[in-house]
């Protein structure tokens, strides 16, 4: 069979909307991959939506207040009705904006449900306490002269409403897609900060039971943008709904509301095909195997040269799952998966795009095609749908194409033609292909020659630099200029800018100290990742109160007297050296506090900060996984040398290494984290704790010292 009939990306180009759109919409995920982008859901409950999303590949967040609904997916914990949590969460969507592909809201709507109009006299009558309206469409806010409970509950549901309203303006203002869910006839829609959003937006409606719920219950889906219009899809009758009727749970009703509340499993899966769909077209990249994975050639040397291996967790198989694609066109209301047709399938058929769309059934020559916007798709015969319906009835239907796992022969000789991943490993960029033909394969003089250009043309420059390099030392924050005293850092930033080196900031961000607390900066270098702040440092400060007094105790339990001798030494040593500095009036309030110890390791004893236990690492956040270069790099080199340089370039080539001494204590702290931050140690001489604050970077946060490492191995590749 030719395989090759069917083009790789053949079932994406298909489904994508009319390339007008594309063009208008701009491409904000350009470059990006699907693994990379995050979908955020909020009051997620039993967060559906993230799992359904995850496994179509994207990074989820579900957040809620409390994760107790939801199994197998981590849920953060955030309540939008305390100020420092909402703004946390604002702070958060901040951050990673360029990422995020969607955010969705579905704000409980207990207290604005229509179904408390219903009077249930018959329940009444059996004394079943029955609850009554709250809101009305003239007092969204709540009726007049509520009580106890009631009064308590609505009133903490506006403060939701009322955080909802400000995170959809959040991304308004970001250019965020995000999205509103409640019932049609829900009171919320009438929440005057909801209700003043509802025009800047898109608004469909649909009945549950038409995307695999059980009752017609009509749902209204809002949005910024104007993607889910395929969703509006109202009850056919064709099917049977279940009742709406409360049933008797000892002294009170149980409302099948609840059941409900989580989204169906077909609905999840139509709304992350959306999802996905609405990524490829603004840019994203959905790669089906490891080749196209690897980042190509269009994307910029610098980050190409630190990403050697695809983002993202999920890494793709050699060869792609799939021999080729079939579509099918089934009934809206059915789940295809449920379908006789489906079952019928191969083991590891699997759904790879699907849309709703409204078109018609034509037959030529005993092919099926569905035609839809002026586009046509051949499907299959046993389509589900084609015994039901009159050819060239106008009618909705969801099309979906599915992936048919390939036989084992065809595997085979795939897998043979992908060969070992190494090779596709070991494609190197350019800059670092240049770097290695230099030095290996260069005549030595040339090589010395240009090292020394460099050195010279450098050197010259640094000269010219004195007198400004001094004026920038001396306007140092009192306590950096000892620590980078005699760095040359704007000839280290020039250095820097004519390598394009893509943090640009790294050395005004030395120059003010590293931040620890806090969003940390994003250095564009690594692959990004998103590590949140557990908590923020107001609260982080909360807590140190009652945890300072326990870290102040475990330090004064020393039960080595050697071990605790040697900490205390290297503790003056480094007081000496300006590092740190001893703080004996200050006292604990209002600072942070961390830990030191000594570890045995060998003959040698290390001294540990441990940031962690006081809180001081809960309240810091990362957007960017850290990664610093090792073995498996230069192991890739030595194998290109090897392939294109021929065996013999690599046959004289000795390693050394280098290692930084104090290498941590190059670089300052931030004042307003000098501030904060406490490391409790043991005063051996005078058995006691002492408090000193740190001038340099603490060992333990490692964020800074790989943002700085990097920029050293990107110097030292492209130009030693
Ligand atoms: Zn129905």
């Amino acid at each position: 069979m030719d395989t090759n009939a069917v083009p790789k990306k053949s079932v994406e180009t298909d489904f994508t909307a009319s390339s007008d759109a594309k063009c208008q919409r701009g491409k904000q995920f350009e470059s990006k991959n699907i693994s990379e982008l995050l979908v955020i859901e909020i009051f997620a409950g039993t967060a559906r939506l993230s799992k359904t999303a995850r496994e179509a590949g994207f990074q989820v967040l579900p957040i809620d207040k409390s994760s107790s609904r939801a199994t197998q997916i981590f849920v953060a914990s955030y309540d939008v009705t305390v100020p420092e949590q909402l703004d946390a969460l604002k702070e958060l969507l901040e951050t990673e904006a360029q990422r995020i592909l969607a955010v969705h809201l579905a704000p409980a709507c207990g207290t604005a449900s229509r179904a408390r109009e219903k009077k249930l006299k018959s329940f009444a009558k059996r004394g079943f306490k029955i609850p009554g309206p709250l809101r009305s469409t003239e007092k969204p806010l709540g009726l007049d002269g509520l009580q106890g409970l009631d009064k308590i509950r609505t009133e903490s549901a506006n403060l939701v409403y009322s955080a909802t309203a400000v995170l959809v303006r959040k991304c308004l203002e970001l250019n965020i897609l995000c999205s509103l869910e409640n019932p049609a006839n829900s009171l919320f829609w009438f929440f005057p900060e909801i209700s003043e959003l509802l025009d800047l937006g898109f608004k469909v409606s649909f009945h549950n039971c038409m995307h695999g719920g059980n009752r017609n219950k009509l749902t209204t889906w809002w949005s910024t943008k104007d993607v889910f219009s395929e969703l509006a899809v109202l009850c056919d009758a064709g099917h049977t709904h279940a009742k709406w009727n409360p049933t008797p749970v000892g002294n009170s009703l149980s409302f099948p509301t609840a059941e409900e509340a989580a989204y169906p499993f077909l609905l999840c899966k139509r709304l992350v095909a959306i999802l996905v769909q609405h990524a490829i077209e603004l840019g994203a990249e959905n790669p089906i195997d490891m080749e196209e994975q690897l980042p190509s050639g269009h994307v910029t040397s610098h980050r190409w040269v630190i990403d050697m291996l695809p983002k993202g967790k999920l890494v793709k198989p050699l060869v792609s799952e799939f021999q080729s694609y079939k579509n099918f066109i089934i009934d809206v209301a059915s789940d295809p998966e449920q379908s006789q047709v489906f079952k019928t399938l191969p083991k590891g058929a699997r759904i790879v795009h699907r849309q709703l769309q409204w078109g018609t059934i034509r037959v030529d020559e005993g092919l099926y095609t569905w035609v839809t916007n002026n586009k046509s798709y051949e499907i299959e015969a046993q389509s589900p749908l084609l015994d039901k319906i009159q050819l060239g009835e106008t009618m909705q239907a969801e099309l979906i194409a599915v992936g048919m796992p390939r036989d084992p022969w065809d595997f085979l000789a795939r897998a043979v033609e992908a060969g070992h991943p190494r090779s596709l490993a070991v494609h190197l960029n350019d800059g670092v292909q240049n770097m290695l033909r230099e030095n290996f394969s260069e005549e030595p003089h040339k090589v010395v020659k240009a090292r020394v250009q460099f050195l010279k043309t450098w050197t010259a420059r640094c000269k010219e630099l004195e007198q400004a390099e001094r004026d920038l030392h001396d306007s140092l924050e009192p306590h950096l200029r000892n620590v980078l005293e005699g760095k040359r850092l704007l000839l280290f930033k020039e250095i820097l800018i004519s390598l394009q080196y893509p943090d640009t900031e790294l050395v005004d961000t030395i120059c003010q100290g590293f931040p620890l607390t806090g969003w940390m900066p994003k250095s564009h270098v690594f692959p990004p990742h998103m590590k949140r702040p557990t908590h923020s440092l107001d609260a982080a400060k909360r807590l140190a109160k009652g945890v300072n007094h326990s870290i102040i105790k475990q330090v004064s339990e020393q039960s080595d007297p050697e071990l605790a001798a040697e900490v205390w030494n290297q503790s003056l040593d480094e007081v000496s050296k300006g590092w740190t500095w001893f703080d004996d009036d200050g006292g604990t309030e209002g600072k942070i506090l961390a830990k030191r110890f000594g570890l045995k390791q060998g003959d040698k004893i290390r001294m540990i900060d441990d940031c962690s236990v006081g809180g001081f690492n809960a309240s810091c956040g990362t957007s960017e996984k850290f990664r610093v270069h090792a073995v498996d790099e230069l192991a890739a080199y030595m194998c290109w040398c090897m392939t294109n340089l021929g065996r013999e370039a690599m046959q004289q080539v000795v390693g050394k290494t280098y290692d930084l001494k104090n290498a941590y204590k190059q670089y300052g702290v931030r004042a307003q984290d000098r501030d904060l931050l406490r490391i409790a140690v043991w005063d051996h001489e005078q058995g006691r704790v002492r408090l000193m604050g740190t001038n340099a970077l603490p060992l333990e946060l490692s964020g800074p010292w790989a943002r700085f490492c990097a920029s050293q191995w990107l110097s030292g590749t492209l130009e030693w």
